[in-house]
Protein backbone atom coordinates (compact mmCIF):
# COMPACT_ATOMS: atom_id res chain seq x y z
CA UNK A 1 0.00 0.00 0.00
CA UNK A 2 1.12 3.49 -0.73
CA UNK A 3 1.99 5.25 1.90
CA UNK A 4 3.37 8.40 2.30
CA UNK A 5 3.41 11.69 4.35
CA UNK A 6 2.36 15.12 2.62
CA UNK A 7 2.77 18.81 3.68
CA UNK A 8 -0.16 19.78 2.23
CA UNK A 9 -3.93 17.95 2.38
CA UNK A 10 -3.53 15.95 -0.68
CA UNK A 11 -4.83 12.52 -0.94
CA UNK A 12 -2.03 9.99 -1.28
CA UNK A 13 -4.06 8.21 -3.37
CA UNK A 14 -3.94 10.19 -6.29
CA UNK A 15 -0.13 9.98 -6.64
CA UNK A 16 0.12 6.67 -8.61
CA UNK A 17 -2.33 8.45 -11.04
CA UNK A 18 -0.03 11.76 -11.74
CA UNK A 19 1.01 11.63 -15.59
CA UNK A 20 4.79 12.30 -14.55
CA UNK A 21 6.79 14.04 -17.90
CA UNK A 22 5.58 17.29 -18.70
CA UNK A 23 8.14 18.63 -20.87
CA UNK A 24 10.50 20.62 -18.27
CA UNK A 25 10.54 24.51 -19.61
CA UNK A 26 13.32 26.12 -19.95
CA UNK A 27 14.73 27.94 -17.03
CA UNK A 28 15.88 31.90 -17.37
CA UNK A 29 19.98 32.34 -16.08
CA UNK A 30 17.42 34.74 -13.00
CA UNK A 31 14.68 31.83 -12.41
CA UNK A 32 17.66 28.96 -12.51
CA UNK A 33 19.85 30.96 -9.96
CA UNK A 34 17.06 31.31 -7.46
CA UNK A 35 16.43 27.45 -8.08
CA UNK A 36 20.43 27.09 -7.27
CA UNK A 37 20.11 29.43 -4.15
CA UNK A 38 17.08 27.21 -3.33
CA UNK A 39 18.59 23.77 -3.46
CA UNK A 40 21.57 25.31 -1.71
CA UNK A 41 19.78 26.53 1.14
CA UNK A 42 17.74 23.21 1.49
CA UNK A 43 21.17 21.43 2.33
CA UNK A 44 21.92 23.65 4.40
CA UNK A 45 18.66 23.18 6.23
CA UNK A 46 18.92 19.63 6.31
CA UNK A 47 22.66 19.36 7.23
CA UNK A 48 21.52 21.58 10.14
CA UNK A 49 18.34 19.04 11.06
CA UNK A 50 21.18 16.29 10.91
CA UNK A 51 23.14 18.39 13.69
CA UNK A 52 20.24 18.23 15.96
CA UNK A 53 18.83 15.51 15.98
CA UNK A 54 22.03 13.51 16.19
CA UNK A 55 22.50 15.72 19.16
CA UNK A 56 19.02 14.94 20.66
CA UNK A 57 18.96 11.22 19.85
CA UNK A 58 22.31 10.82 20.86
CA UNK A 59 23.72 9.39 17.93
CA UNK A 60 21.04 7.04 17.30
CA UNK A 61 19.72 9.02 14.38
CA UNK A 62 20.20 7.35 11.06
CA UNK A 63 20.13 10.63 8.53
CA UNK A 64 17.43 10.57 5.41
CA UNK A 65 18.63 11.21 2.04
CA UNK A 66 17.97 14.18 0.75
CA UNK A 67 16.17 14.36 -3.45
CA UNK A 68 15.46 17.59 -4.74
CA UNK A 69 13.06 17.74 -8.05
CA UNK A 70 10.90 20.04 -10.04
CA UNK A 71 7.82 18.64 -11.56
CA UNK A 72 8.11 14.64 -10.99
CA UNK A 73 9.98 12.49 -8.84
CA UNK A 74 9.69 8.92 -8.77
CA UNK A 75 9.91 6.82 -5.29
CA UNK A 76 9.58 3.67 -3.33
CA UNK A 77 6.29 5.33 -2.55
CA UNK A 78 4.99 5.88 -6.35
CA UNK A 79 5.46 8.89 -8.43
CA UNK A 80 4.75 12.00 -7.12
CA UNK A 81 4.11 14.92 -9.72
CA UNK A 82 4.45 18.84 -8.97
CA UNK A 83 0.72 18.77 -7.70
CA UNK A 84 2.32 16.61 -4.77
CA UNK A 85 4.55 19.07 -3.43
CA UNK A 86 6.98 18.29 -0.91
CA UNK A 87 6.80 15.05 0.91
CA UNK A 88 8.40 12.15 2.96
CA UNK A 89 8.85 8.52 1.62
CA UNK A 90 8.96 5.96 4.74
CA UNK A 91 9.61 3.37 2.25
CA UNK A 92 12.66 4.60 1.46
CA UNK A 93 13.22 6.89 4.16
CA UNK A 94 13.74 9.74 1.51
CA UNK A 95 12.87 13.57 2.56
CA UNK A 96 11.67 14.93 -1.48
CA UNK A 97 11.62 18.51 -1.52
CA UNK A 98 10.22 19.80 -4.55
CA UNK A 99 11.92 23.09 -5.55
CA UNK A 100 9.08 24.34 -7.51
CA UNK A 101 6.72 24.09 -4.16
CA UNK A 102 8.68 27.47 -3.10
CA UNK A 103 7.37 29.35 -6.20
CA UNK A 104 3.84 28.52 -5.11
CA UNK A 105 4.23 29.01 -1.53
CA UNK A 106 5.86 32.33 -2.32
CA UNK A 107 3.52 33.68 -4.89
CA UNK A 108 0.08 31.67 -4.44
CA UNK A 109 0.07 30.32 -0.85
CA UNK A 110 1.26 33.81 0.47
CA UNK A 111 4.11 32.29 2.75
CA UNK A 112 7.29 33.67 1.26
CA UNK A 113 10.62 34.28 2.92
CA UNK A 114 13.39 31.53 3.89
CA UNK A 115 12.44 30.10 7.18
CA UNK A 116 8.78 29.18 5.22
CA UNK A 117 11.30 26.85 3.69
CA UNK A 118 13.11 25.45 6.60
CA UNK A 119 9.94 24.76 7.65
CA UNK A 120 9.04 22.85 4.68
CA UNK A 121 12.28 20.44 5.14
CA UNK A 122 11.88 20.19 8.82
CA UNK A 123 8.34 19.07 8.61
CA UNK A 124 9.51 16.65 6.60
CA UNK A 125 12.44 15.41 8.28
CA UNK A 126 9.52 15.09 11.25
CA UNK A 127 8.15 12.46 9.10
CA UNK A 128 11.53 10.61 8.93
CA UNK A 129 11.58 10.84 12.74
CA UNK A 130 8.32 9.53 12.80
CA UNK A 131 9.85 6.39 11.21
CA UNK A 132 12.29 6.01 12.92
CA UNK A 133 10.57 5.77 16.35
CA UNK A 134 7.68 2.67 14.76
CA UNK A 135 5.16 5.63 14.09
CA UNK A 136 5.03 5.28 10.36
CA UNK A 137 4.22 1.60 10.80
CA UNK A 138 1.33 2.00 13.19
CA UNK A 139 0.04 4.40 10.60
CA UNK A 140 0.26 1.95 8.09
CA UNK A 141 -1.75 -1.07 10.26
CA UNK A 142 -4.02 1.58 11.80
CA UNK A 143 -4.86 2.08 8.03
CA UNK A 144 -6.45 -1.04 7.71
CA UNK A 145 -8.43 -1.24 10.54
CA UNK A 146 -10.56 1.46 10.98
CA UNK A 147 -12.39 3.97 8.85
CA UNK A 148 -11.60 6.58 6.96
CA UNK A 149 -12.65 9.31 9.06
CA UNK A 150 -11.20 8.07 12.20
CA UNK A 151 -7.78 7.78 9.80
CA UNK A 152 -7.65 11.33 9.25
CA UNK A 153 -8.01 11.91 12.63
CA UNK A 154 -4.70 9.95 13.25
CA UNK A 155 -3.30 11.55 9.90
CA UNK A 156 -3.80 14.72 11.48
CA UNK A 157 -1.95 13.85 14.71
CA UNK A 158 0.85 12.56 12.34
CA UNK A 159 0.91 15.90 10.65
CA UNK A 160 0.79 17.92 13.89
CA UNK A 161 3.77 16.08 15.56
CA UNK A 162 5.70 16.90 12.94
CA UNK A 163 5.15 20.43 12.49
CA UNK A 164 5.88 19.84 16.58
CA UNK A 165 9.57 18.53 15.54
CA UNK A 166 10.01 21.26 13.30
CA UNK A 167 9.23 23.63 16.03
CA UNK A 168 11.83 21.07 18.44
CA UNK A 169 14.21 21.76 15.64
CA UNK A 170 14.29 25.65 15.24
CA UNK A 171 14.60 25.57 18.83
CA UNK A 172 17.85 23.81 19.09
CA UNK A 173 18.99 25.11 16.08
CA UNK A 174 18.94 28.77 17.39
CA UNK A 175 20.30 27.30 20.70
CA UNK A 176 23.04 25.10 18.52
CA UNK A 177 24.03 27.82 15.76
CA UNK A 178 22.11 30.93 16.43
CA UNK A 179 20.47 30.81 13.14
CA UNK A 180 17.30 32.98 13.44
CA UNK A 181 16.68 36.23 12.19
CA UNK A 182 14.21 38.22 13.24
CA UNK A 183 11.19 37.36 11.33
CA UNK A 184 12.19 33.67 10.68
CA UNK A 185 9.72 32.29 13.66
CA UNK A 186 7.15 34.87 11.95
CA UNK A 187 7.94 32.85 8.74
CA UNK A 188 7.52 29.64 9.66
CA UNK A 189 3.79 30.32 11.20
CA UNK A 190 2.51 32.28 8.70
CA UNK A 191 3.82 28.96 6.39
CA UNK A 192 2.06 26.63 8.68
CA UNK A 193 -1.19 29.46 8.62
CA UNK A 194 -1.38 29.27 5.39
CA UNK A 195 -1.11 25.79 4.79
CA UNK A 196 -4.00 24.85 7.23
CA UNK A 197 -6.69 22.39 6.12
CA UNK A 198 -9.90 24.84 6.61
CA UNK A 199 -7.49 27.68 4.98
CA UNK A 200 -6.80 25.53 2.21
CA UNK A 201 -10.39 24.01 1.72
CA UNK A 202 -11.87 27.25 2.11
CA UNK A 203 -10.05 29.01 -0.67
CA UNK A 204 -10.34 25.98 -2.97
CA UNK A 205 -13.83 24.83 -2.61
CA UNK A 206 -15.64 28.29 -0.32
CA UNK A 207 -16.15 25.83 2.57
CA UNK A 208 -14.62 23.15 4.96
CA UNK A 209 -15.21 20.11 5.60
CA UNK A 210 -14.09 18.51 9.21
CA UNK A 211 -13.70 15.29 8.48
CA UNK A 212 -11.94 14.85 5.62
CA UNK A 213 -9.42 17.32 7.32
CA UNK A 214 -5.88 15.13 7.00
CA UNK A 215 -2.87 17.77 8.25
CA UNK A 216 -4.68 20.62 10.94
CA UNK A 217 -6.45 23.59 10.97
CA UNK A 218 -4.20 26.93 10.66
CA UNK A 219 -4.19 27.49 13.93
CA UNK A 220 -3.10 23.90 14.82
CA UNK A 221 -0.26 23.74 13.06
CA UNK A 222 0.66 26.84 14.16
CA UNK A 223 -0.07 25.88 17.76
CA UNK A 224 2.56 22.76 17.30
CA UNK A 225 5.23 24.38 15.55
CA UNK A 226 5.39 26.82 18.91
CA UNK A 227 4.97 24.58 21.28
CA UNK A 228 8.19 22.94 19.63
CA UNK A 229 10.10 26.08 19.10
CA UNK A 230 9.10 27.06 23.19
CA UNK A 231 9.68 24.05 24.66
CA UNK A 232 12.32 21.96 22.80
CA UNK A 233 11.23 19.24 24.74
CA UNK A 234 10.30 15.72 22.03
CA UNK A 235 8.16 14.63 25.28
CA UNK A 236 5.80 17.15 24.88
CA UNK A 237 4.95 16.39 21.20
CA UNK A 238 2.59 13.50 21.89
CA UNK A 239 -0.36 14.61 19.65
CA UNK A 240 -1.62 11.26 19.65
CA UNK A 241 -2.75 11.89 23.80
CA UNK A 242 -3.77 15.17 23.34
CA UNK A 243 -7.28 15.38 24.40
CA UNK A 244 -7.94 18.20 22.05
CA UNK A 245 -6.82 16.22 19.02
CA UNK A 246 -9.48 12.97 19.76
ZN1 LIG B 1 3.49 16.04 6.52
Amino acid sequence: MLVLYLLLGGNPGDMSQVVPSQPQQELSPEVKKLGDERAEFVRVVLADTEDVWNKLMQNQYKEPTLVMFSQSVESACGIAGSATGPFYCPGDEKVYIDLSFFEDMENKLNAPGDFAMAYVVAHEVGHHIQNLQGTADKMHQLRQQVSKEEYNRYSVMLELQADFLAGVWAHHAQRMKNILDENDIDEALNAANAIGDDRLQQEAQGRTVPESFTHGTSAQRMYWFKKGFTTGDIQQGNTFQDPSLR
